[in-house]
This record gives structure tokens, sequence and C-alpha cells, in this order.
């Protein structure tokens, strides 16, 4: 294959050209070191720089004042969805969570293993098709959670829930992370795996306000402290160095390309496009999400028959159109149209629906 596909796979997903085109440039030879950065020493001048760089990027890109640490860590954010309660639990206080989907789902599993947990809304009744409008949580609560996006249903939320004062809010944005404008000190914690919006698979992105840090129990292995991370810079071992380095030239190109705020425009548009197609097929395409919840950045549909869907999906491979096929827990198709996928690509993406759907309505 010479020619790169429309990649619409939900994670890792595609990246962009120009920070592969760097990363390659660079691959042998970074900086003239005479070393590739997977050689570099982490404790080396060369990588410190590419980390601060990363670090500042996000801090930049997001706005995060100086009350908030960015730390750089591993294991995923399934990792976080143990961590957090390790690390923001307070004893005998109800750690409170809103169910929309299936990573809510395991992010409350783990938390259980830890303490009370209360689910204050849920979306399950209608199939997490979308963002519970209501939602209270308690004075009470050590700290409230929320899944930004919800990457296999295809919800977003648009406004950010109100937490009691002292309660923090942790968003996990693992699929939505810099998508659009947030008020970053509307939270507690954020925190994303890279491999959808802001790099490669092997680095997890934590932004959590410093005053939290002097939560976390003692008894916490040192490994999964967040304090144990933020007072080395994320230098604490071994950091995924090459990751990082990915994260810095896709952060970098998206503020080339304006920041977060020239995204956000981007991603309404692309999103519209998908959506636009999705209303105007009289039925022949069925968004599974609910219109005011519908997610910028996971497109989710189904066709008339199963058999359909498979052959659409066929048929989009066949035109360079990859990574369609809906998550298995839901079946139907996705787009997943994250910040590197261009206007180009989901243009050639409604075309073809529409082309299908001309011949197999
Ligand atoms: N949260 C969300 C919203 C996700 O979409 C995913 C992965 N698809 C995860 C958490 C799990 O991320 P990881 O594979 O990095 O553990």
């Amino acid at each position: 294959m010479t020619k790169r596909v429309y990649n619409f796979y939900a994670g890792p997903a595609t990246l962009p050209l120009p920070a592969l085109e760097q990363a390659q440039h660079d691959l042998l030879n970074y900086n003239n070191s005479g070393m590739s950065v997977m050689e570099l020493s982490h404790r080396s001048k060369e990588y410190d720089a590419i980390h601060q760089d990363a670090s500042n990027l996000v801090r930049t890109l997001m706005k995060v004042s100086d009350e908030y640490q960015i730390l750089w860590l591993q294991g995923g954010a399934s990792t976080q969805f143990f961590m957090v309660p390790q690390n923001l639990q307070i004893k005998g206080k109800p750690m409170e969570y809103v169910n929309t989907g299936v990573w809510s789902k395991k992010a409350i599993k783990e938390a259980k293993l830890y303490g009370d947990v209360t689910v204050v809304a849920s979306s399950e009744d209608k199939s997490f098709s979308y963002i519970p409008n209501y939602i209270a949580f308690s004075d009470n609560a050590a700290f409230a959670h929320i899944t930004g996006n919800n990457t296999i249903y295809g919800t977003e939320f648009f406004s950010t829930p109100k937490t009691p004062s002292e309660v923090p809010l942790v968003c996990d944005m693992s699929s939505n992370i810099m998508d659009k404008v947030i008020d970053v000190k509307k939270y507690g914690a954020i925190y994303a795996g890279a491999q959808k919006n802001i790099g490669p698979a092997g680095v997890t992105l934590l932004i959590v306000r410093k005053d939290l840090l002097e939560r976390v129990p003692e008894n916490v292995p040192t490994m999964q402290k967040w304090s144990t991370h933020a007072a080395k810079d994320s230098l604490f071992n071994t950091p995924p160095c090459w990751s990082i380095y990915m994260c810095k030239l896709c952060l970098d190109h998206l503020k080339k390309q304006g920041g977060v705020s020239a995204i956000e425009t981007i991603n309404r548009k692309k999103a519209q496009l998908l959506y636009d197609v999705i209303d105007s097929s009289n039925g022949f395409y069925k968004g599974h999400a609910q219109p005011d919840s519908r997610s910028l950045m996971n497109v989710t549909f189904n066709l008339p028959t199963p058999e359909l869907e498979v052959q659409c999906i066929e048929e989009g491979k066949q035109r360079g159109l990859i990574g369609l096929k809906g998550h298995r827990s839901i079946g139907g198709m996705r787009a997943s149209i994250y910040n590197a996928m261009t206007v180009e690509g989901v243009k050639t993406l409604t075309e073809f629906l529409e082309e299908f759907q001309e011949k197999h309505q």
C-alpha cells in the first residue's frame, strides 16, 4: 500500500501526517544527536526538552493554570479507573459516578474495590443513547466522576455538571480530550489515554489539581500514588519516552492549526456532515445517540439489516475507508473522527454513504 487510507478506528487512531513525517525524519538521528528518540536516556538533556515541551503544550492548548500538575503515566486510562479511587478516596465518604456506558461501568467496578460507590445518574435505561440532564452530586462525596465522551455509544457531555465546591469532579476524557474548549478549572482531575486524540498508545495524560495530591493515602503503592509522579515531574521511573515525544509532535501540529478552539470549529463541521447524512437518509441510517448528546468524536449508526452493515463496511474498506465497524457491544457502524481526521476524509465518507444508500434502499 503506497497511499494512506482514511482511518476511522476508535483508537489507536489516525495521527496527523505532519507528526508522522517528523517522526520518520527524526527516527534514526534526533536533532543531530546521532540517536533515535527511542535510544535517548530519559535523563538526557535532549529528552528533557521533549518532556517539558509536551507538558507545556498541554498547558498552553488547554489553558491549564499553575494550580494543576500535568503528568504522563502508564497503564492506560484503565489504570486510572483504580488510581482515581486509590488517590482520592476519603474514608466514610461515598464516591459518586455517572454511568454513561461501558467505560463508566469499568471505572465504577474498580472504585467499588475501595469503598462505597453511588451511581447518581445513568443512561442505561435507553442503551446509553443520551447524557443524563439531571445530575446531582452530594455535598458529602469524596469525588464525582464522569466519562466525558462515550466512545462506544457516541455520546458526549457538552456542559460540565456542577459539583458542590468541596467535591472535585474527575473526568475520563480519553476519547474527547482537546476536541473542544473546556474550562479546566471546573475539574479536580482529567485523565485520558493518549491513543485517540493526542498521540499513540502507551501513555496516559493526567491533569490534576495540586492540592488533591495531598489526599493520597500513605498505604498506596509508590507507583500508584499520583504524588510520586508529581514530585518527579513524571520522571520517577522511565517514562514512555517515544509515546510522549509523539504526543509532543501531535500537539505541536494542533497548535499550528490554531489550537483547541480552531479544531473545535473543524470538529463541529465534520460531525455535522455525518449527522446530516444520517438525518436526511429517511431512516436508512439510524443514529444511536439522541441528537442533543451526539458526540463530536464517535458517530454511531445502524443500517436496516446486519447484512447491509457488513456490506457497507466491506465496500468502504475497498474505497480506503477503514475501521467503520461498530464496537462489538452494540454492533452497527461507527466513524471515529478525532482531531487528526480531516474534513476531506469525512467528506469522502459521506459521499460513500450517500452512494451506498442510493444503491441499496
Ligand atoms: N475510557 C474511554 C472513554 C475509552 O474509550 C477507553 C478505550 N477505548 C478507555 C477508557 C480505556 O483506555 P485504555 O485502553 O487506555 O486503558
